[in-house]
């Protein structure tokens, strides 16, 4: 038997599973990764456990593994001392549901648990950038926005253990309504979900989806074009404020947001630099390389 340790991440409709041998937990290029789709969304825990453990049982037994220790990473807010979920927006249904218990009872390991955001932080630090950067924020702009703080190479969460939440800071710009019941947040601007809502609410038409719609912006119609020139002035704002806060030097863009406005990033960078001569810093905005798999390479890194 190999004697590893597993980095789960729970999504809304897949599940990875990353292995890593552990004697060689200090070298990132060394790992391997699973992945199966999974309908969690819209589904008690009961509903698939079957199904999300027949898998990574399959997954020990067919490469002989032995394991040391679980990382599991997860988009919900969760009580840090108990592993409870306690507010998921995307799996309401999981609420309550203790998944760290239930694996380790399992498993008979240590589990460690961390949200998406903060697996998503380590995984850019450790196995994209390398442990080359000294502070970050690992900035996801997905179906909502989240963030996750490395300062002097260790994550940031905070005494309540949920910093980061850039998403739900108010932004003075507007007055969407955003899942948290406040007006103007972040979130409520700079996401997929909000982008599509924007769309709808200045078109009365309802785009299928971001492609879609960013496809209109190539053809060069006039209101896409506008909600994305206001996304981009927005989540330039955002950076600001995160740099100006912070005093971080690197930002690094992820979720799945990022594909579509990737050609736009060198001009959120000037736009953000530009405030920032006044103060005498700037800030490099970068792209994830970890791409999907952020979340469980930082589960990977989970430790005490
Ligand atoms: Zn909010």
């Amino acid at each position: 038997m190999i004697n590893t340790i597993l980095g789960i991440e729970i999504g809304g409709t897949y599940i990875r599973v990353g292995i890593k041998k552990t004697n060689t937990l200090n070298d990132h290029t060394q790992y391997k990764i699973v992945k199966k789709k999974i309908s969690i969304r819209d589904n008690l825990f009961e509903e698939i456990e079957d199904e999300l453990f027949t898998f990574i049982d399959m997954i020990l037994e067919k490469e002989k593994l032995a394991i040391n220790r679980i990382g599991l990473s997860i988009a919900a807010n969760f009580d840090r001392k108990t592993g409870e979920i306690i507010y998921w927006s995307n799996n309401p249904k999981w609420e309550g549901c203790n998944i760290k218990e239930k694996l380790k009872k399992k498993y008979g390991t240590e589990v460690l648990m961390e949200d998406d955001a903060n697996c998503g932080a380590l995984g850019e630090f450790y196995y994209g950038y390398r442990g080359k950067l000294n502070s970050m924020i690992y900035l996801s702009i997905g179906t909502g926005l989240g963030a996750g703080i490395i300062i002097n190479k260790s994550l940031y969460v905070g005494d309540f253990g949920k910093a980061g939440e850039i998403g739900h800071v108010i932004s003075g710009l507007g007055d969407s309504l955003c899942s948290c019941g406040q007006r103007g947040c972040y979130q409520s601007i700079i996401s997929g979900k909000a982008l599509l809502n924007d769309y709808f609410r200045e078109s009365n038409k309802k785009a299928a989806d971001i492609q879609s719609l960013m496809n209109k912006v190539k053809m060069n119609g006039n209101i896409e074009s506008k909600l994305l020139f206001r996304f981009i002035n927005i989540l330039s704002n955002c950076i600001y404020n995160l740099v100006m806060l912070f005093d971080i030097s690197h930002i690094v863009l992820g979720g799945g947001m990022v594909q579509f406005i990737i050609e736009y990033i060198p001009k959120i960078q000037e736009i953000v630099n530009e405030q920032l001569k006044i103060f005498k810093r700037s800030v490099n905005i970068i792209e994830s390389k970890c791409n999907e798999n952020a979340g469980v390479f930082g589960a990977l890194c989970l430790k005490e």
